[in-house]
């Protein structure tokens, strides 16, 4: 713990911590050693983490990344956290990330943009980007994320660091800071699969204060993951696996470099036994238009919350209650905040709502079907998690089109609610690291988590 908070210290211009607890770090250490010595201690017990900062924790201020919640300490722990730190695990404090989660390259963060480790003139991916960062940095060895639609997993991807999102409903909501709460899912972002089996056994289980949270026990996926290796056919780990490659995935306008290095890890796959078949997502594109009406459509609603009388920022100077309102609201959120607020208040207004909003509603259905046609042919589904490596800081900041854009691989499982990882695969375009996307059926983690380690 002191080795790595001196390594946070040093890494200062990174930007992916927003609060560090060394005092909280140093205690939660020292009662971990203890519970050691006590011989009562997981694998988990004393290792170091940190949140993403919208998470919310009682030992730290949370902020979701936006100057509307600046100095908000919220008086109790998210669930996810909760259970990582009655694992035994240290929080060393919490993680930037776009505003409300909002973004593709942590550039939204009203704390400033976090650099990727790899190339400091390129972002680390978002909004998780923050714990992309510190993963990929060394600075920690694992760190909550969220994934609304690809947040977990582009990062990771980005950032050349391995991360899942689990089945929506497997982690619990509690305490998340509301984006779009039909989409939203917490997940660990870490070194390796081994790793993340670890993180998300401890992070799953039913919770009652979560209405969307799964009624099922949680399973130990690092268990499974060591039986299945243990009951495989030497050297063919993977024997027997399916893995689908859905065609909208590879279309001619993928960039080389991550064609090139997600081909050359399904060539690993199928040298560890697996055999590829080719699947279709036929509307993988229109996964754009039904994400970015769907999920601006929750956040317009989750974020009337924010009104300056019950949490954060308010106005410093204001007239009468709805000038409050108002000014506290400009004031507050940062502009793609605001552009969803936008976005979703027209598309739930009456005469639009059925030209968007339900059609939306009814394509997302649609795109749910497509998987489960899928998954007739194969048992995981693979192929490029972005179109592209990392990008240069700066490069879409005034196109928010062309980051929505880049969104394409990940939606669709968002959508459909399914379990998605990103693996490192290899290199592109300036020696970038480029992730492969598994993404499996519903609740088969433990099989996209085997499926990633035999890969590993
Ligand atoms: N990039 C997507 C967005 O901006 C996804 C964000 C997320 O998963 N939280 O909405």
């Amino acid at each position: 713990t002191q080795h790595l908070l001196a390594r946070v210290a040093d890494h200062q211009q990174l930007g992916a911590f927003v609060h560090v607890d060394a005092e909280g770090a140093l205690a939660a250490a020292q009662a971990a050693d203890a519970r050691r010595a006590a011989g009562n201690a997981s694998a988990l017990t004393g290792v170091p983490i940190a949140h993403k900062d919208i998470f919310v924790t009682a030992a730290a201020p949370t902020t979701a990344g936006s100057k509307m919640l600046k100095g908000y300490q919220s008086p109790f722990d998210a669930t996810v956290v909760a259970k990582l730190s009655a694992a035994g695990m240290v929080s060393l404090g919490k993680l930037n990330c776009d505003e409300f989660a909002m973004g593709s390259a942590n550039e939204n963060s009203a704390w400033g943009a976090v650099l990727n480790p790899w190339d400091r003139s390129r972002v680390p991916g978002g909004s998780s980007g923050g714990s992309a960062a510190a993963v990929a940095a060394r600075l920690l060895p694992a760190a909550t994320g969220t994934d609304t639609g690809g947040s977990i997993r582009q990062p990771a991807s980005f950032s050349g660091i391995t991360g899942i999102k689990p089945t929506y409903g497997r982690c619990s909501r509690y305490g998340m800071i509301a984006f779009a709460s039909s989409l939203d899912q917490a997940g660990p972002m870490a070194r390796s699969a081994e790793d993340c089996a670890l993180l998300l056994s401890a992070m799953t289980g039913f919770d009652e204060r979560d209405a969307t949270s799964a009624d099922r026990p949680a399973e130990d996926y690092h268990a499974q993951m060591l039986a299945a290796r243990e009951g495989a056919t030497p050297g063919k780990p993977l024997q027997g696996l399916r893995v689908g490659l859905p065609k909208e995935f590879f279309p001619a306008a993928l960039a080389a470099d991550v064609n090139g290095a997600v081909r050359g890890a399904l060539a690993e796959l199928e040298k560890l036994g697996a055999t590829l078949v080719e699947v279709s997502l036929p509307r993988t594109e229109l996964s754009i238009p039904v994400y970015y009406i769907i999920a601006p459509a929750e956040a317009s609603s989750n974020l009337q919350r924010y009104d300056g009388v019950r949490y954060g920022q308010r106005a410093q100077s204001y007239g009468d209650l709805v000038d409050m309102y108002k000014k506290t609201r400009a004031q507050g959120f940062g502009a793609e905040v605001k552009r969803r607020i936008m976005i979703g208040t027209y598309v739930l207004s009456h005469g639009y709502y059925d030209a968007y909003y339900l059609q939306a509603q009814k394509l997302r259905r649609m795109i749910a079907d497509d998987f489960q046609q899928c998954f007739n042919d194969c048992d995981v589904i693979a192929g490029p998690v972005a179109p592209s490596v990392a990008w240069r800081l700066g490069d879409k900041g005034d196109d928010p089109v062309a980051a929505y854009l880049a969104d394409i691989f990940t939606l669709p499982a968002s959508l459909a609610g399914l379990p998605g990882m990103s693996v490192p695969a290899g290199f592109g375009e300036g020696g970038m690291p480029v992730g492969l996307q598994l993404i499996g059926n519903y609740f088969a983690e433990g099989q996209l988590l085997h499926t990633a380690h035999a890969f590993q």
